[in-house]
């Protein structure tokens, strides 16, 4: 279905994306990586440079902020801006997402794990990008209940860990119905969710 954009006077093709495809492409704009997101949809769905270049211009990187004017009360995807006009492809923001994984960064209190040789320790980041996009999906998180990405970690938080994010009962339900995982993070008692393997550089984390 094409739609037309009144700001710019060009049709927009409706995108049905993956979720992975949707958090990939985004997650580009949002990097102002604007040019490999591009090439992405080019290759994807088999568009021209033009079409494409089209596409990208009405990603707003914010859920709710219009690509083209201050206006940030977009409430829906696939909208067209009430004040300008302007179309907005408006992706709601991933539940696995910078935010989230910052929260979880924080929330690793090695002092406090029994364990005397990761005192000192801490994590100076979570990655938001797991190798495999598509272990994101809903399915896969129903299927598998894991996400698995790299983290930093070590006395100077730079050792690069593999690092299992296990999903609970509160977790999959929050991720399937698309809502927030920040409340899903375990406070405190860090030895019951957080088990390390520093001679591997594996962490293992469980979410409620
Ligand atoms: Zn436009
Ligand atoms: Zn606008």
């Amino acid at each position: 279905m094409k739609m037309n954009c009144k700001k710019c006077g060009n049709d927009i093709n409706e995108l049905d994306l993956t979720e992975e495809q949707k958090f990939e492409i985004w997650g580009m704009v949002k990097q102002d990586l604007k040019l490999f997101a591009t090439k992405k949809i080019i290759d994807d769905f088999g568009l021209n440079h033009k079409e494409a270049k089209i596409i990208i211009s009405h990603i707003n990187s914010e859920f709710g902020k219009c690509n083209c004017c201050e206006n940030d009360e977009l409430n829906s995807e696939n909208i067209e801006c009430q004040k300008c006009g302007a179309f907005n492809y408006n992706f709601t923001e991933p539940i696995f997402n910078s935010e989230f994984c910052s929260s979880l960064e924080y929330s690793l209190d090695f002092d406090n794990l029994g364990i005397d040789n990761v005192v000192g320790y801490w994590c100076d980041g979570v990655d938001c990008y797991p190798n495999d996009l598509k272990s994101l999906s809903k399915e896969n998180i129903k299927k598998h209940k894991k996400v698995v990405t790299r983290a930093w970690i070590g006395k100077g938080g730079q050792g690069i860990y593999e690092m299992t994010i296990k999903f609970g009962k509160q977790s999959i339900q929050n991720y399937l119905s698309g809502l927030n995982l920040i409340d899903c993070i375990p406070d405190g008692e860090p030895e019951k969710w957080i088990k390390i393997e520093p001679e591997n550089n594996k962490i293992q984390v469980s979410l409620k």
